[in-house]
C-alpha cells in the first residue's frame, strides 16, 4: 500500500484489476483516499464528510469541473448518520418538490455503482408501507395519486397481495391488522458505508482534499461574506462554504451567525441476531411505529422513533427499544423469538415541515445543507447533485429551488409530515 499521505489516484477496480492483484499477493492495492494536511486556502470549504458532504463535492468536481475543495470532518468520514442509517431507499413522497429530488437520488442510485467504479450493494428488493388506520389508507391512497402524477410508480396493494409479498406478516392483528399498503417496486436498501466511501474515493481521484480528525470551530467573515473557517488544524480560507453536518448544523449556522429553524434529535435502530432468508423486501409499519428489512448478513435491520425530546447524546433511549420491538412483534409475531444484538443513534436534524433546506444564507457565499431529519440517506444523491448547483452558481437550480430558507419566513411549507413522519 501506498504511504497514507498520498495523492495518486486509487486507480480502477476490475476484473483485471483483482486479477493482477491476485497474482501480487495483493499487494499494490492503493489506499481509496489520501488523508492530506490541508492547505491554506480552497475554493470551496465543505463541512462534513457524511454522505451530503461528499456528494456536493463529487458533483461539483463533475458537474462543473471544480475540484479545489477541502471537505473537513470532526470525527472519520461517514461516521455520521450516514454510517448509522437503516439504508432505505425510496422516492414515494407526496409533494411535488419532495418527489422530484428523491426519485432524482434513486435514479442516480441504479447506476451509482458504475458511475463510481465501486461497488455500493443497491439492492431495489422492493419497498411496502403498511396501512393499519382508516386514516393511512386515505393518505397512501392520495400518495398513490400524487405519485402517478408525478411518474413515480407506486402503487395501493390490499392485504392479501401484502401477505404474498410478506409471508412473515400478520395481516390479522388485533389492534392494528393490515388494511392495505403503498408499494414502490423499485425501492430498496444500499450500503451505507460503501455510499460514503464510493463518492469518498472518486473525490479524493478528482485531487479533492478529505481532511479527517478536523472539527471546525469558527467562522470568519469579512464585509458579510464567508472568508475562513477555523480548525483543529488550523486557520483555512476558502471563498464558499458549505455547511453539510446534518445534526450539528445549528452549532455551524451559530458559529457564521446566524439561526436555522432545526432541532436536533437522537433517532435509533438495532439489530437481531442472523438469521435464514425470511423478508425480501423492505417494510415500513408507521402506525406502530417501526420498521425493518433483512441484511445481507441475515440480520433484520429494525428501525425505530426519536427521541421525544432533543439531545445530542449518539444513543438513543432505552424505553424506545422496548417500544419499537413491541409494536412489530404484533404485525411480525416470529421477531419475538429473535435476540437483539445491538442498538445505537444518531442525530437527526428536523425541520417543522420534515422537509430539508438546501439554501443560501444570511452570510455572503455560505451555503447550507441540512434538515433531512429521519430520511435522508436515499437523497444522498440528489441532494448532493442540488446541492452542487446551488454553490456552483450562487443560487438554487430547479431541484433545490422550493427548499430554501425563506419558506419559513414565507409560510410555503412542503408538508412531508405524511410521507417522513416516522421515517424513511
Ligand atoms: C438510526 C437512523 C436510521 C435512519 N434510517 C434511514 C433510512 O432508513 N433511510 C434514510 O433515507 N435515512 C435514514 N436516516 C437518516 C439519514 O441517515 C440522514 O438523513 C443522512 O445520513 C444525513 O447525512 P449527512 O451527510 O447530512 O449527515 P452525517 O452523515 O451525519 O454527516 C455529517 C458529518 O458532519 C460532521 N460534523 C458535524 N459537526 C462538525 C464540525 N463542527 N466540524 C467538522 N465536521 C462536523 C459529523 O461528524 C458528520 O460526519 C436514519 C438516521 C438514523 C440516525
Amino acid at each position: 500500500m501506498s504511504a497514507t499521505k498520498s495523492t495518486k489516484p486509487s486507480g480502477r477496480y476490475s476484473v483485471f484489476a483483482i486479477a493482477k492483484e491476485a497474482m501480487n499477493l495483493h499487494a499494490g492495492w492503493r489506499r481509496a483516499w489520501a488523508s492530506p494536511e490541508p492547505k491554506k486556502k480552497y475554493k470551496v470549504v465543505i463541512v462534513g464528510a457524511g454522505g451530503h458532504g461528499l456528494a456536493t463535492a463529487y458533483y461539483l468536481g463533475r458537474n462543473f469541473g471544480i475540484t479545489d475543495i477541502a471537505i473537513i470532518e470532526k470525527g472519520w468520514l461517514g461516521g455520521g448518520n450516514t454510517g448509522r442509517n437503516t439504508t432505505i431507499i425510496r422516492s414515494n413522497y407526496l409533494q411535488d418538490p419532495s418527489a422530484a429530488i428523491y426519485d432524482k437520488a434513486l435514479k442516480l442510485y441504479e447506476n451509482l455503482s458504475q458511475d463510481l467504479n465501486y461497488n455500493i450493494m443497491f439492492s431495489p428488493r422492493g419497498l411496502l408501507m403498511l396501512a393499519q388506520t382508516e386514516h393511512e389508507i386515505r393518505g397512501y391512497k392520495r400518495t398513490a395519486h400524487a405519485n402517478h402524477l408525478q411518474n413515480v410508480e407506486t402503487e395501493w396493494v390490499d392485504p392479501k397481495r401484502i401477505k404474498e409479498l410478506v409471508p412473515i406478516i400478520n395481516i390479522d392483528g388485533p389492534r392494528y391488522p393490515v388494511l392495505g399498503g403503498l408499494y414502490q417496486a423499485r425501492g430498496g436498501t444500499a450500503r451505507h458505508d460503501a455510499v460514503a466511501w464510493g463518492y469518498a474515493r472518486a473525490c479524493s481521484d478528482m485531487g479533492m482534499h478529505i481532511i479527517q480528525n478536523c472539527e471546525v470551530t469558527g467562522v470568519e467573515t469579512e464585509n458579510g461574506a464567508v472568508r475562513a473557517v477555523n480548525t483543529a488544524k488550523g486557520r483555512i480560507e476558502c471563498e464558499k462554504l458549505a455547511m453539510v453536518v446534518a445534526g450539528h448544523s445549528s452549532h455551524l449556522a451559530e458559529m457564521a451567525g446566524f439561526r436555522l429553524p432545526i432541532e436536533s434529535i437522537a433517532l435509533q435502530a438495532l439489530v437481531s441476531e442472523p438469521i435464514k432468508p425470511c423478508c425480501d423486501i423492505v417494510i415500513m409499519a408507521n402506525t406502530v411505529h417501526g420498521y425493518l428489512s433483512q441484511s445481507d448478513k441475515g440480520e433484520m435491520v429494525i428501525g425505530g422513533g426519536t427521541d421525544g425530546f432533543n439531545n445530542y447524546t449518539q444513543r438513543g433511549s432505552w424505553h424506545h427499544v422496548e417500544e419499537t420491538v413491541r409494536a412489530l412483534v404484533e404485525t411480525f409475531p416470529m421477531l419475538s423469538r429473535l435476540k437483539m444484538l445491538r442498538q445505537w443513534g444518531g442525530i437527526v436534524d428536523m425541520t417543522g415541515d420534515r422537509s430539508p433546506i438546501l439554501s443560501t444564507t444570511p452570510v455572503g457565499n455560505v451555503f447550507v445543507n441540512c434538515g433531512w431529519g429521519t430520511g435522508g440517506f436515499k437523497a444522498i444523491l440528489g441532494s448532493g447533485w442540488a446541492m452542487a448547483e446551488l454553490v456552483a452558481n450562487g443560487r438554487p437550480g430547479a431541484l433545490a429551488a422550493e427548499f430554501g430558507l425563506n419558506r419559513f419566513r414565507e409560510g410555503r411549507f412542503i408538508d412531508e409530515s405524511v410521507a417522513a413522519g416516522v421515517a424513511h
